[in-house]
């Protein structure tokens, strides 16, 4: 399989498109031509590395990890991603749970691919490979886990004083000797500034190999849309039915990879954009014209985007607002409204769920009655709780249980080093001779 940027670049192998994570010309990477299935080809994967395995085959042919690829999966695959029943007076209700992984967040599934594929591609321990990942909280902590103690791979964490929970920032800065995490005095904006300025700059890589480790990297998509393809499927061979997906989006890396799955022939209903209060999505549909904006914080931090940068792929691979609405739904949901839906769901369903999560179970309860009454429902869950306890634990009134994964985490000793926002600060801290 061969990869072209949206912006016309290319072809470029699967390894180079994982390696260099953006093209040349700025694009983002997609795959020439998807494959398209029938749900029978999957008959005889019953395991989410066996659907993966059957589903990511064609996107690997002509790659050097071709041979490795179930080796891959197993290693990404090593948590959980059940699907709970949720008790609902209509039709049938299920949470997609993508937060059992080391940094209980979906994230951790792209991140632990994506280090499976470059640790395979990578191995001159002379000459690290250095990971550059600017983070405004769960990106950071799942790239850090993934890579953690892999030889011939260094990872460097920017993230923002004081801008990230205290439970997120130790999963910043609790890794091995080849995890750097810099607590910079300035803001996440500030943070990737100097990414892109370090990977600009002749001088610092001449002496590191730079790479990044963010959401556009097509080897976090790839990931992504098997458990898209093994929940439906099981959804599918249970009931005959299709089941519609209504997903917590922020940068749209997660809800692309759902939609690539549709696209691919997977037995995939409606897909349902849950967003927080910014809304650049929601606009662009309704007005037709895409306006990205600085972001807002809300409570959903981890959505905090006011310029998806995966609607590039969307709209190249889908086409423009006008085709794309009639394809896709969107709900913009508030501050308000999240903390009321959390409070409901601990209620109706008996536990609580992260301000992210709570974006896609409010817009389940506000669907349209005909479109809720035409489909089951797939609620995808992003993270736990547990991680976001400070605004949780307040609105429910109760303790939210560590899960094992963050308790183990949080066990361990953290250090980071700050520094200044600038590149020179960064270059000191990561040796620059
Ligand atoms: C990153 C993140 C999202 C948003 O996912 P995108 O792929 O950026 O749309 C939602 N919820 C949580 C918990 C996240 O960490």
């Amino acid at each position: 399989m061969q990869y072209f940027s949206t912006r016309g670049d290319g072809p470029v192998s699967l390894d180079d498109a994982l390696q260099k994570g953006i093209a040349d010309d700025g694009g983002l990477f997609l795959p020439q031509q998807l494959p398209t299935f029938e749900p029978t080809d999957f008959d005889n994967a019953d395991s989410i590395p066996q659907v993966a395995a059957v589903l990511l085959r064609p996107f690997f042919v002509g790659s050097v990890l071709a041979d490795e690829l179930e080796e891959i999966l197993a290693e990404t695959f090593s948590f959980p991603i059940p699907s709970t029943p949720l008790p609902s007076a209509g039709r049938e209700l299920e949470l997609l749970e993508l937060y059992h992984g080391p940094t209980a967040a979906f994230k951790d599934v792209g991140a632990g691919f994506l280090a499976a594929c470059l640790s395979r591609l990578e191995s001159d321990e002379d000459s690290p490979l250095t990971i550059l990942v600017a983070t405004s909280g769960d990106t950071g902590g799942a790239v850090a886990a993934a890579f953690d103690a892999r030889p011939g791979m260094r990872v460097v964490v920017l993230f923002p004083e004081g801008r990230v929970s205290d439970r997120q920032a130790h999963q910043l800065c609790c890794w091995s000797d080849n995890v750097v995490s810099l607590k910079v005095q300035g803001s996440f904006d500030d943070c990737q500034a100097m990414v892109k300025a370090a990977m600009a700059d002749p001088d610092l890589s001449a002496v590191h190999r730079f790479s990044s480790a963010n959401s556009i990297n097509i080897g976090r998509l790839l990931p992504q849309s098997t458990y898209y393809a093994d929940s439906s499927l099981r959804h599918y061979r249970r009931t005959g039915n299709k089941p519609g997906f209504i997903i917590p989006t922020g940068n749209l890396g997660n809800a692309f990879a759902c939609i690539m799955a549709r696209e691919m022939g997977l037995p995939i209903g409606p897909v349902i954009l849950a967003t927080n209060a910014n809304r650049t999505i929601a606009d662009y549909f309704e007005t037709l014209k895409w306006l990205p904006r600085a972001s807002l914080q809300t409570l959903a931090s981890a959505m905090d985007v006011g310029d998806p940068s995966n609607m590039e792929r969307l709209r190249k691979l889908v086409g423009e607002a006008d085709v794309l609405r009639e394809q896709l739904g969107v709900l913009s949901v508030s501050d308000a409204e999240i903390e009321t839906s959390i409070r409901q769901d601990y209620s109706e369903f008996g536990f609580a769920t992260c301000p992210h999560t709570a974006t896609a179970t409010h817009t389940w309860r506000h669907l349209d009655d005909k479109v809720a009454s035409a489909h089951d429902w797939i609620l995808v869950g992003t993270a736990h709780p547990a991680k976001f306890e400070t605004i949780v634990e307040p609105i429910i009134g109760e303790i939210v249980p560590l899960p094992p994964e963050l308790a183990e985490i949080l066990a361990r000793p953290a250090h980071a080093v700050t520094i200044k926002p600038d590149l020179k600060s960064l270059a000191t801290a990561i040796g620059d001779a």
